[in-house]
């Protein structure tokens, strides 16, 4: 187990923003919707982006 990561820029965003070590998909989902929010003024993911990150998110 060495955490998951996820990066902005692999979903076609332009954004640095990554992160690595959440401990599971759902603790990176809340990270990335946190995110998303506060970033991309998306207040919630809509479906085909969430789908998009689920993708994105490496193990
Ligand atoms: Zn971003």
């Amino acid at each position: 187990m060495s955490g998951f990561e996820f990066k902005c820029k692999d979903i076609g965003m332009n954004c640095g923003f990554e992160v690595k070590g959440a401990s599971s998909r759902d603790e990176m989902m809340q990270i990335v919707s946190a995110h998303a929010k506060g970033a991309h003024n998306m207040t919630t993911i809509p479906p085909d982006i969430a789908s998009k990150v689920s993708s994105a998110i490496k193990s």
